[in-house]
């Protein structure tokens, strides 16, 4: 079986390393990531600039650009003759949960993964700092035995989400309700110019059964969320009927 890893902290990011290690002797590995940290880059692709790809040793490639442009790059070029069978992304250097996937690079990569027809699963660390991947890799090797066990169908876009320390077993999960604040802090710069800092740093979340931020943060167990990749809205549409204007 033939596995490509990527994620958006980085071709360098202890993560990677650790989901590298954790898989490395269950298949072909190939690792194509970013070359510079990507976190939040959602799922961009550099369509007006050229991309370098560099060499890291046998089966380990960094790319100039963003997670999408490097597993579309992998699936449609460098691996073209070798596709993988299996997509993993991450670790990531924190929490992917609730509306984090619309911005988070690290679902992305997996996402272009799904998009192109392949199971693709992203796994994310919940910790903010003293990062310690060992559980998040010793799961991320049960994910890669149990797919080849039980294969993932084509396209199944997972994001894993794994508590800090050990966790209390994994459960299928739905996207939650969180939020960071809405946080904008304005100062001047030393040429009195102002600037922004955007982010929130107050965090807060719905005790929503079933969902991953109540898995992770409240019962401690790895929160498996299957991610739909068709966004559109059948009550929006029930909801809009007969509201369009002419
Ligand atoms: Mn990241």
């Amino acid at each position: 079986m033939r596995i490509l890893l990527t994620n958006d902290d980085g071709i360098h990011a202890r993560g990677l390393e650790a989901l590298t290690e954790a898989v490395k002797d269950l298949g072909e590995v190939e690792v194509i990531a970013p070359e510079q940290e990507q976190s939040a880059a959602s799922h961009s692709l550099s369509l007006h600039r050229p991309l370098r790809v560099r060499q890291h040793g046998p089966g380990r490639r960094s790319v100039d650009g963003t997670p999408a442009d490097c597993v579309y790059l992998a699936l449609h070029h460098l691996l073209r003759d070798a596709r993988p069978d299996l997509v993993l992304s991450g670790i990531n250097h924190g929490p992917n949960l609730a509306t984090d996937v619309f911005y988070s690079g690290t679902v992305a990569a997996a996402r272009e993964a799904a998009l192109a027809g392949l199971p693709a699963v992203a796994f994310s660390l919940v910790a903010f700092k003293a990062f310690d991947f060992s559980h998040a890799a010793a799961f991320a090797r049960r994910v890669v035995q149990a797919h080849q066990a039980r294969p993932l169908p084509p396209g199944m876009l997972l994001s894993v989400n794994v508590p800090q320390g050990a966790p209390a077993g994994a459960t299928l999960t739905s996207l939650g309700r969180h939020s960071y604040g809405s946080d904008v802090s304005e100062k001047d710069d030393p040429r009195g110019r102002p600037y922004f800092w955007i982010g929130g740093t107050s965090y807060g979340y719905e005790k929503l059964p079933g969902t991953d931020v109540v898995a992770v943060h409240d019962e401690r167990k790895i929160a498996v969320t299957p991610l739909a990749l068709d966004l559109s809205h059948a009550q929006g549409v029930a909801a809009l009927q007969g509201w369009l204007p002419g």
